[in-house]
């Protein structure tokens, strides 16, 4: 079940959508709830969204004179995407502990690091800096995958600092949407699980990472929640479908940085739940400096802090993700 099957789809703004600094009015942390949309409209009445000619999206369907990718089969690694145009939200953090829990529990993961800033890798204790051969190679030279992939506590495919070069370099290229979604064709085969944390915008790398996706989970805020940018995130991605890769659908909300003492929070939750439904996991996770402690040793919190709950709301995230993913095969 997508955004839009709850949220009627608003329209469009690629300029927000452009924005790959993260400078846009939804970047802007909001301390109030606020940000909540305006009355639903009369779904029956919703139009559907214009494109607006010269826009950054207008470029998305493109791929003229492409085949369409084959169809997957159902042993390949399920990919999903952890996406959030807003920045500090813990897309990152949940890349990774979600991706050891998983590992925990048996399953063959890759982790996969879009961006430019390269957290995902210094949080398995690598240098974006001193990193030869990234993402970057992959996605702009076609450099086999498995040519970057480190092994760590999981397999991570790196970022470094080039990969901020990586949209203007994709830009003039034919497929440039596919370039993630062909260069794990390699690797589908291999792992149960592909992780792919992307940059705080909704620009060409994480369009990449929309393509190549069977689901979305959006790590949200509690306590500076942005329901307008999930709106947002849900158009981008509603053109994505309409163009690219129509299963791709948001699979889960996940309530970050949660502190259960205030009301603000509560209400954060309340607000998701009221709007969302089903989507936004039972798993809360906790505000708690563990996580900001753990990346510093170049190790996630599940080895960090292996008896702690900051693990343990990272292992209660994958057994629902599983749950989530066995309820789907047997619908
Ligand atoms: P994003 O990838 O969305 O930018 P990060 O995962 O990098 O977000 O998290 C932003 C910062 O917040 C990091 O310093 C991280 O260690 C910290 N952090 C993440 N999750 C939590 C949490 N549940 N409680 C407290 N701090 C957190
Ligand atoms: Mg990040």
């Amino acid at each position: 079940m997508g955004l839009s099957r709850i949220l009627p789809r608003s329209h469009p703004r690629p300029e927000a959508v452009t924005d790959e600094h993260g400078s846009g009015a939804d970047n802007e942390r909001q301390p109030d709830l606020e940000a909540a949309p305006g009355p639903p409209p009369d779904p029956g009445s919703t139009p559907e969204p214009e494109r607006e000619p010269g826009a950054h999206l207008h470029a998305v369907p493109s791929a003229e004179g492409e085949t369409p990718p084959e169809p997957r089969e159902k042993v390949m690694a399920n990919v999903i995407v952890f996406a959030n145009q807003k920045g500090g939200v813990a897309k990152t953090t949940t890349t990774l502990n979600l991706g050891v829990a998983l590992r925990e529990l048996g399953h063959n993961v890759l982790i996969i690091d879009l961006d430019p800033q390269g957290n995902l890798t210094m949080s398995q204790g690598m240098n974006p800096d001193s990193i030869e051969r990234s993402m970057f190679d992959v996605l702009v030279h076609r450099v086999p995958i498995s040519d970057v992939i480190h092994t760590v506590e999981v397999d991570i495919a790196v970022a470094s600092i080039d990969l901020a070069g990586a949209e203007l370099a994709l830009s003039s290229l034919i497929g440039r949407e596919r370039a993630l979604d062909k260069a794990l064709v390699e690797v589908r085969g291999k792992y149960d699980y592909i992780l792919v944390d992307t940059p705080p915008s909704l620009g060409l790398l994480t369009i990449n990472a929309f393509v190549a996706a069977d689901g979305v989970i959006v790590p949200v805020q509690c306590e500076y929640l942005s329901l307008r940018g999930l709106v947002q995130l849900e158009n981008t991605l509603a053109m994505v479908r309409e163009n690219l890769n129509p299963g791709v659908r948001v699979q889960g909300i996940v309530p970050t940085m949660y502190d259960g003492r205030t009301l603000h929070a509560r209400e954060a939750i309340e607000i998701l739940e009221e709007h969302f439904g089903d989507l936004v996991y039972d798993t809360r996770i906790r505000k708690t400096i563990r996580y900001a402690e753990a990346p510093v040793k170049g190790s996630s919190v599940l080895r960090y802090d292996p008896t702690g709950p900051a693990a343990q709301a990272y292992r209660d995230l994958a057994k629902e993700v599983l749950d989530g993913a066995k309820a789907r095969e047997h619908a």
